[in-house]
């Protein structure tokens, strides 16, 4: 694999490049990305295009081989870059234009990812680089061919009708117009023919970091990673905040957390995960006369002790994976009795979903396995019998009155450990 060298080429890709990879004038393998609601974007646009552009580059990085990227309206293209002119230069780069799209699966505000071939732009290796992206394809196929620059020889239903010939001819494959099995596309452009098949959908949403920073408040459960990934994919950068019960648990709470936010790093990347040992505050709170109020005290002093650290990491919303009616603490007088300990406003996507829609959502994401491994959650510390459903804020006033809430949330702030699971 080249070494690293990322260019980021904002104009047509020159001719040379196509050489210089296969030694021919022969097809180059890339990526070509389709972009989703950003492309609605008006005055913003190129801020946010910009951005795509870092994470996309981000996420390519650790590969360790070059890419020249190529935007265009509603799309990217990036084209692995090989300094390697031997003989299996060719595989090489097709390998590589493998791995990149791979990643570009990861990438928030990518809607499509397509391998794609470019070629020179001649008729005839158009039509055969589209024979050779049917090979080893069954079931009926449409080509569909368009261009941008109408200089070319064949009108755009001569060059689809001429490449289905030749995917006919070779391998038998139906023409089915309507509903193909499979569809070839190509493009004829400025200086080259792209070509692409339907590909993999991707993340779709908006770029990572167009919706500023959040801190995600995760528990080890099943809810708040998928929130996590919720609000990532609405373009929110995310740093994530776990309690664990410690001294009074273990810390395999803290472990899922970490293993939590490794997977959903893939989405973002260079996540920072805090953990709070809470389990003193916890004692606290339950020695002060909470009662059944215990576990809204509990979540409210969470509340605020990341509001306290969200100061610090400059996040401007927390996350909850609080679901309506889910758990004792989710009814709606509750969650109205949570929102009142902050100021922030608490950002909850999973408010109006059910349990088994945020479990295949889970499962999407492979954050379900790690989040149904056994731990002991503070949560379950120190319950009372019943728990109140709804919770008055006065009540809830005189018993963080008794403790001084807003310094000890201060306090757990400030001893947060901070782990980079990435
Ligand atoms: P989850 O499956 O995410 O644990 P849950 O259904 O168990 O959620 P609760 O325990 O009431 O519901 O928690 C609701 C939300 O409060 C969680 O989604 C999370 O955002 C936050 N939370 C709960 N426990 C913790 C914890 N130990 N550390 C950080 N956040 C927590
Ligand atoms: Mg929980």
């Amino acid at each position: 694999m080249a070494k690293t060298c990322q260019n980021l080429n904002m104009t047509a890709l020159p001719a040379a490049t196509l050489a210089h990879v296969t030694g021919t004038h022969s097809d180059q393998p890339c990526v070509l990305l389709k972009l989703g609601e950003i492309v609605l974007k008006g005055g913003n646009r190129q801020h946010f295009e910009k951005l795509l552009q870092n994470n996309i580059r981000m996420a390519i990085a650790e590969l360790g081989c070059g890419v020249r990227l190529w935007q265009r309206d509603g799309v990217i293209i990036l084209t692995p870059e090989t300094s390697d002119p031997g003989a299996d230069a060719a595989s090489k780069a097709a390998l590589a234009a493998d791995q990149i799209a791979e990643r570009m699966l990861t990438v928030m505000g990518v809607v499509r990812v397509c391998r794609a071939q470019r070629v020179a732009k001649d008729p005839d290796a158009a039509i055969e680089a589209a024979a050779g992206m049917a090979a080893g394809r069954s079931g009926s196929f449409a080509v569909r061919a368009k261009r941008r620059d109408k200089r070319f020889p064949l009108s755009s239903a001569d060059l689809a009708i001429a490449a289905g010939s030749a995917i006919q001819r070779r391998y038998g494959n139906p023409v089915d117009l309507r509903n193909p099995d499979f569809t070839i596309h190509l493009e004829v452009d400025q200086s080259e023919v792209f070509l692409y098949t339907d590909g993999q959908a991707g993340q779709g949403g908006l770029p990572v970091g167009m919706s500023g920073r959040g801190l995600v408040l995760m528990s080890g459960g099943i809810d708040s990673p998928v929130a996590g990934y919720r609000m990532m994919r609405r373009g929110l950068y995310c740093t994530f905040l776990h309690f664990s019960g410690l001294p009074l648990t273990g810390p395999e709470s803290i472990y899922k957390a970490y293993g939590l936010v490794r997977q959903l790093d893939r989405y973002q990347r260079g996540s920072r995960l805090f953990v709070i040992a809470f389990g003193r505050a916890q004692q606290r709170l339950a020695s002060s006369g909470s009662g059944r109020l215990q576990v809204m005290a509990q979540r409210r002093l969470m509340l605020k002790a990341a509001e306290a650290l969200a100061a610090r990491v400059r996040a401007t919303a927390l996350v909850t994976g609080d679901s309506l009616g889910q758990v004792a603490s989710q009814t709606l007088a509750n969650i109205t009795a949570l929102d009142e300990a902050v100021k922030l406003p608490i950002l909850r996507p999973l408010i109006g979903l059910d349990k088994t829609e945020i479990m295949a959502e889970a499962r999407r994401i492979s954050t379900l396995a790690l989040s149904e491994l056994p731990d002991q959650d503070c949560c379950s510390l120190l319950l009372p019998r019943q728990v109140e459903t709804r919770a008055k804020v006065a009540d809830l006033h005189k018993i963080e009155a008794r403790l001084d809430i807003d310094q000890l949330a201060g306090e757990l702030a400030a001893a947060a450990a901070e782990y980079r699971p990435g």
